[in-house]
């Protein structure tokens, strides 16, 4: 099924012209090529979504391991400052 690309009424795929408007539609080949490219675009759609969603979880990873170095920093600083005594103490 397709629409008329005039009028919108929905007609049998392969018609030439609308029967309710008698617009001339696009050929089989046009719609097979706009079907493809529709296709196309949805899988770039996807594709870049997944990139997002990607980068994403790499900066949460990236932030995750800059904590986790902070924190062992914190704790390596808490060691040495109980450790240290000052000289004269
Ligand atoms: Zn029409």
């Amino acid at each position: 099924m397709g629409f008329c690309i005039n009028c919108g009424n929905q007609h049998h795929d392969g018609v030439r012209f609308c029967r309710f408007c008698g617009t001339g539609q696009p050929s089989e080949q046009l719609l097979a090529r706009l079907r493809a490219e529709a296709e196309q675009i949805r899988l770039l759609r996807m594709q870049m979504q997944q990139q997002q969603v990607n980068a994403q979880n790499d900066a949460y990873a990236r932030l995750e391991a800059m904590r986790q170095q902070a924190e062992a920093a914190t704790q390596v600083n808490n060691q040495q400052n109980q450790q240290y005594r000052p000289p004269g103490w």
